[in-house]
């Protein structure tokens, strides 16, 4: 991180001089053009006057008006000069402050997608030591011990394919992250009541397993959309309801249309989230921090952070209202087709 301040501190000075560069060029440029024609101009009146006396006076005085008017026209000069040179002193003084904040400005967006990136470099290595540590720690005591009994074995192999498959759920998790971030959609008219339907079809085993009733309001409405991306924004939202709800609750699901707007809530009566956690719960591994929740379900707070990405991909919008043991309603307002 600090690594990056100091790239940036230079890159900012660079770009500041780069644009403090060109504007005195142009100033340089502008003054010297002003001097020409300022002098031009100076020597064309004073000598337009002495032309006009070398009609009345005698060539004596003629030629001392001559020297007063070199003199005048020498010190015209050298004032427009000085004031030319502080002219440009005030506008580079006030290029290279103004171009320093406009570099600042300009490469602020880069530096914060460049902290983000290495924030989740950091934090998806950190994930991904975890089960790599736990694993590589167990198999080093077992090989210690030369009297394991198979079942010992059995026990150690159960151990080590759970923290294969929590790898397992991590990599995909990550690799749709990334996907995301740069797959080409395929938009199209897309049917939002035939998505949730197969979405549902999806997490219909989880939701019987934990004995959860999901109650349906749905109508067609069509909006425009990537049909994949949309299943797997419903797949994530349905399973974090099933996640975080005790066993027998209901969860309902209700497409709205208004003004233009198709509005799709997804209802649980679970655990809610403390409204301390509700502005972070979208960022990448961010967990609610319940000692309830941390340590009964499973996940690694990637969920919502694909789920905003396929929201922002669709121009849609996402709130959320919840209640600490009453429950959340995730609410999603997309556009629809006329
Ligand atoms: P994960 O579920 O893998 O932890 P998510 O990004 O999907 O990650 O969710 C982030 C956090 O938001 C969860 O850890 C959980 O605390 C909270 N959360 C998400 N959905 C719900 C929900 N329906 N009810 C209660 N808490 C939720």
């Amino acid at each position: 991180m600090q690594d990056h301040s100091k790239k940036f501190n230079l890159a900012y000075l660079r770009l500041a001089a780069f644009y403090t560069l060109i504007v005195m060029a142009i100033s340089i440029i502008f003054s010297f053009t002003i001097y020409r024609i300022a002098s031009v101009e100076i020597n064309r009146g004073l000598g337009g006057q002495s032309n006009v006396m070398r009609n009345f006076y005698e060539s004596r005085i003629i030629a001392e008006l001559d020297r007063l008017r070199i003199d005048q026209i020498n010190e015209s000069n050298a004032n427009l000069k000085i004031n030319l040179f502080y002219f440009n002193l005030l506008i580079l003084m006030l290029s290279a402050g103004g171009s320093y904040l406009l570099a600042r400005k300009t490469l602020k967006p880069i530096k914060e997608a460049l902290e983000a990136q290495s924030r989740f470099t950091a934090d998806a290595s950190h994930e991904l030591r975890t089960p790599l540590t736990a694993m590589k720690s167990e198999i080093e005591v077992s090989l210690r011990d030369k009297n394991l009994t198979p079942g010992e074995f059995r026990k150690l192999l159960a151990s080590n394919l759970e923290e294969i498959n929590k790898l397992e759920v991590l990599s995909s998790e990550l690799l749709k992250l990334a996907r995301n971030e740069n797959e080409h959609r395929q938009i199209g008219e897309v049917d939002l009541e035939e998505v949730i339907i197969d979405a549902y079809e999806k997490i219909a085993g989880l939701a019987e397993k934990r004995s959860i009733d999901f109650e349906n309001d749905l109508s067609k409405v069509l909006i425009s959309g990537d049909r994949q991306s949309l299943v797997d924004l419903f797949v994530i939202l349905f399973e974090n309801a099933i996640k975080y709800s005790p066993s027998k609750s209901t969860i309902r699901i209700s497409i709205k249309q208004l003004d233009g707007r198709a509005i799709v809530s997804v209802k649980d009566e679970g655990f809610g989230i403390n409204a301390s956690d509700l502005p972070y719960i979208f960022d990448r591994f961010y967990r609610a921090d319940s000692s309830r929740n941390k340590e009964k379900t499973t996940g690694y707070g990637l969920g919502l952070s694909i789920a905003k990405q396929i929201i922002r991909a669709h121009r849609a919008s996402i709130s959320v209202e919840s209640e600490p043991d009453k429950g959340s309603d995730f609410q999603i307002a997309f556009e629809t087709l006329k």
